[in-house]
């Protein structure tokens, strides 16, 4: 039988785009979240529309890039410098991220951004009809269309203005605000009523659909309805769909030889402290033998210099002489919490001097929108916070937080996770957070722990797995890392059982294949009523 095609809408191809002279253009996949849930889904003929990420203003360089994205099932939506400066880093990233995350509306010069919001709302329009052209143009009868994120809320109207009988589904990577947050942005209805255009609107927790039921209902006085919301007999399906990873991408790539051999090197390295234990133990046991030497031969014993020895290295007592490696993996953002998540791991130091020497935190902090002062300004703080930190605790031959502001290649990731003993994520508002996913499909072996934020959708499957915190409670989050780092091994077990069967059924293909049937279904259902 013929596949259905699925035209998937995004604001970014998967495809990192080069120009290599007039006519030539080198392109390059991203394995993203996204892209490998729809290479898993074998009943659709996927094809993407979206931006490549550059400006290409002649005709002949558009001609062949979009000859050469062809060949990757990918057609190029072209947006100029002006419009991607208005609508990309305005409109998107400025306004909608940061009040999707509760961080509300900018306000350093209310006038300013007064005036600045409309021209950037009149530019967020313009480059949704943009792709709303481009989808029309390669639209054939019986395609499915969806429409992602919060770059396109816009698109669903416009696309039902071309063709009412397009399938429209349109579905939210971020989380979507109470409506008491969605209610300070200027242009509330006129996004709600364009998003309710489509035929289904998905999220990833329930919560989010909630949300946005009751944003509906109290600005746009709609009726609100457990299938979703209803205007004069007309309904917008809203549902959740929690998204997931592609786990045996992971699961397959700790298996590879150079992935291990990565993770015998990083052992290895953090082992180091290690080594410096075992020095010590034998200067102990030298110092016993000297001591044992000197009573032998009835000479002086000195009970209080080995009582001052064995005091100053508890460890040698107790036995557990070991280290730990803590991991955070995050865009440097700050819906993260990453100098939340530092302040706790420096509270934690500073109330158990006895894991001071033991345990590492590795932070991989993946630069992002770097030309945004918010965004420089955070990456300061932070450094500012590990400098002091590392100054505090640090010795001559380690210091307690490696901070790393870049990102990891795939291979080099997936060793980072299986090294890992305890994971920490303290986002103060997250989506659903894939790192999480991603680090418990990495654990077979090792069954670490994952300290997750409550504010993060992962918090609603991974739950029962995890230990969940607020990461505002800076004392909270530090008896967390405390209570993983002690974790019997039974109680990490069970927790990863837990999760690990999550991340393993819940899966990216699954999410995909779900959604579509959904919107397939619902368009049954709203011909049958009719
Ligand atoms: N990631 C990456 N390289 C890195 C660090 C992270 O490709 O060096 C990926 C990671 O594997 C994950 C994604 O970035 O798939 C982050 O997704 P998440 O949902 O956790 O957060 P987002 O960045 O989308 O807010």
């Amino acid at each position: 039988s013929v596949k259905q095609r699925l035209l998937v809408v995004a604001n970014r191809l998967p495809v990192s785009a080069v120009r290599r002279g007039e006519e030539s253009w080198s392109l390059e996949i991203s394995a993203g979240g996204l892209v490998s849930a729809l290479l898993g889904v074998k009943e659709f003929e996927a094809r993407w529309i979206g931006w490549a990420g550059v400006n290409v203003p002649d005709e002949i360089g558009r001609r062949a890039l979009a000859k050469a994205l062809a060949e990757k099932r990918c057609i190029p939506v072209f947006l100029d410098e002006e419009i991607v400066h208005q609508y990309y880093n305005g409109y998107c990233n400025n306004i909608l991220w940061p009040l999707f995350h509760y961080l509300g509306l900018p306000q350093e010069d209310r006038l300013a951004t007064t005036r600045s919001f409309q021209s950037q709302f009149d530019a967020y329009k313009r480059a949704n009809q943009m792709f709303a052209d481009v989808v029309n143009e390669h639209y054939e009868e019986g395609d499915v269309v969806w429409c992602h994120d919060y770059h396109l809320m816009f698109l669903p109207k416009c696309l039902k203005e071309y063709n009412s009988k397009m399938k429209v589904g349109w579905f939210l990577h971020t989380p979507f605000p109470s409506s008491e947050i969605h209610r300070t942005l200027p242009s509330r209805s006129e996004l709600l009523r364009s998003v309710l255009a489509a035929d289904l609107v998905g999220f990833h927790t329930y919560d989010y659909a909630r949300h946005f039921v009751s944003a509906c209902t109290r600005i746009l006085g709609f009726e609100g309805t457990p299938e979703g919301v209803e205007d004069q007999g007309k309904l917008t399906r809203v549902a959740a769909f929690p998204i997931g990873i592609d786990s045996d991408r992971f699961t397959r790539a700790v298996e590879l030889p150079q992935v291990q051999s990565h993770i015998k090197d990083l052992k290895e390295r953090f082992a180091g402290r290690k080594v410096c234990i075992a020095l010590i133990i034998f200067t102990y046991f030298t110092y016993y033998l000297h001591s044992a030497y000197h009573y032998a031969l009835e000479l002086s014993y000195d009970d209080d210099l080995t009582a001052a020895f064995t005091r100053s290295h508890p460890p040698l007592l107790v036995g557990t002489a070991l280290t730990a490696v803590m991991l955070g993996v995050d865009r440097l953002d700050m819906i993260k919490g990453i100098p939340q998540k530092i302040l706790a791991f420096e509270k934690f130091l500073e109330e158990n001097p006895t894991w001071r020497d033991k345990v590492v935190l590795l932070q991989i902090a993946v630069p992002t929108r770097t030309d945004v002062s918010e965004y420089q300004k955070l990456t300061s703080q932070v450094h500012e916070i590990v400098g002091r930190i590392n100054g505090r605790f640090g010795t001559l031959t380690a210091v307690p937080i490696h901070h790393l502001d870049r990102s990891l290649d795939f291979h080099a990731l997936c060793a980072l996770y299986a090294v890992t003993d305890v994971a920490i994520v303290t986002s103060l508002r997250d989506g659903m957070n894939l790192v999480s996913y991603e680090f418990v499909a990495c654990q077979e072996e090792k069954k670490g722990v994952l300290i997750l934020s409550e504010f993060a959708g992962a918090a609603q499957s991974l739950g029962a797995g995890a230990l969940l915190v607020n990461p505002w409670n800076v004392t909270e989050v530090a008896n967390s890392i405390g209570y993983a780092l002690n974790m019997p091994a039974d109680e990490r077990e069970k927790r990863h059982r837990h999760n690990f069967a999550h991340v393993t059924t819940h899966t990216a293909q699954d999410w995909a294949e779900t959604f579509v049937s959904e919107l397939n279904d619902t368009i049954v259902e709203a011909q049958l009523r009719t």
